[in-house]
């Protein structure tokens, strides 16, 4: 069958972000989405209003029941909404230690709205040494090292445990977009692209997701980014937008 991915995200109403970002994602680079909610959000395509994350242990159910039944390649995890859903997603990786690991670490969305309840941060620096990646974005970087400067927070992410780290720089200043690629405590690679105007809701899912299916498919992880990168450039370069001056949705399924 088609490479299974296994996400855990929220649902975003809006269709932009969460997990309907995997699943389109996935699909369209081939992939069969399996998808675990850990939170119902309340947002349109601009911002967040609210959310309710799932109770625990129904995710704990709801990814078993997936795990004893699906070849799954790889495991992607996006928005886990508490530390308590964290802490399941650990114990559940540990049964699993061969399926390799996409840790987007959501605490809020693009345009700033709070997804993270009491205890995410926390639960999130534990999963890092089960991830084979991680891929937060700079805010994300500083306020989980509660430290400014970039070089320093990888440094501090590596020493809580994590294996490759995809620092992306598009919340940083600049006419390009650097996204940084680490592995092993030092930087494997790094990309630069030009920065589109206007702003984009679910990028980074779509962007973690396409990695995930990658790897899912065979590719190495400098190859897997790279083509998740042009992947997204796609998808925002042909994004809708459902309101004058409002933030694009990225269109990732083209006709
Ligand atoms: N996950 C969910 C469920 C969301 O609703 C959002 C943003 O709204 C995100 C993740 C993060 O979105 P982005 O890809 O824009 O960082």
């Amino acid at each position: 069958m088609r490479p299974v991915v296994l996400c855990f995200s929220g649902l975003d109403p809006s269709g932009g972000a969460g997990l309907q970002a995997d699943i389109e994602t996935i699909a369209a680079l081939g992939g069969h989405a399996a998808v675990v909610c850990t939170a119902l959000t309340v947002q349109d395509s601009q911002q967040v209003y609210g959310f309710e994350t799932v109770a625990a242990g129904l995710v704990r159910q709801q990814a078993e029941t997936v795990l004893a039944d699906l070849p799954v390649a790889v495991i992607k995890l996006g928005m886990l909404g508490s530390g308590a859903i964290a802490a399941v997603i650990a114990d559940l990786l540990r049964q699993h230690p061969h399926i390799p690991v996409v840790l987007d670490p959501v605490l809020a969305a693009n345009s700033g709205g709070n997804l993270a309840s009491d205890g995410l941060a926390q639960g999130l620096l534990r999963l890092f040494p089960f991830a084979t990646l991680i891929t937060p974005n700079s805010v994300e970087a500083r306020r989980l090292t509660q430290t400014d400067n970039l070089d320093d927070a990888v440094s501090i992410l590596f020493s809580r445990g994590a294996r490759n780290i995809l620092l992306k720089g598009g919340h940083e200043p600049g006419a390009s977009i650097l996204n940084r690629l680490y592995g092993g405590g030092e930087m494997l690679h790094e990309s630069r692209a030009p920065r589109l105007a206007g702003d984009f809701h679910g990028s980074g899912c779509t962007l973690a997701a396409a990695i995930a299916v990658g790897l899912a498919t065979g590719l190495d992880l400098p190859d897997a980014v790279a083509g998740a990168e042009a992947f997204v450039a796609h998808a925002l370069q042909n994004a809708d937008r459902p309101r004058a001056d409002g933030q694009f949705l990225p269109r990732r399924i083209t006709p």
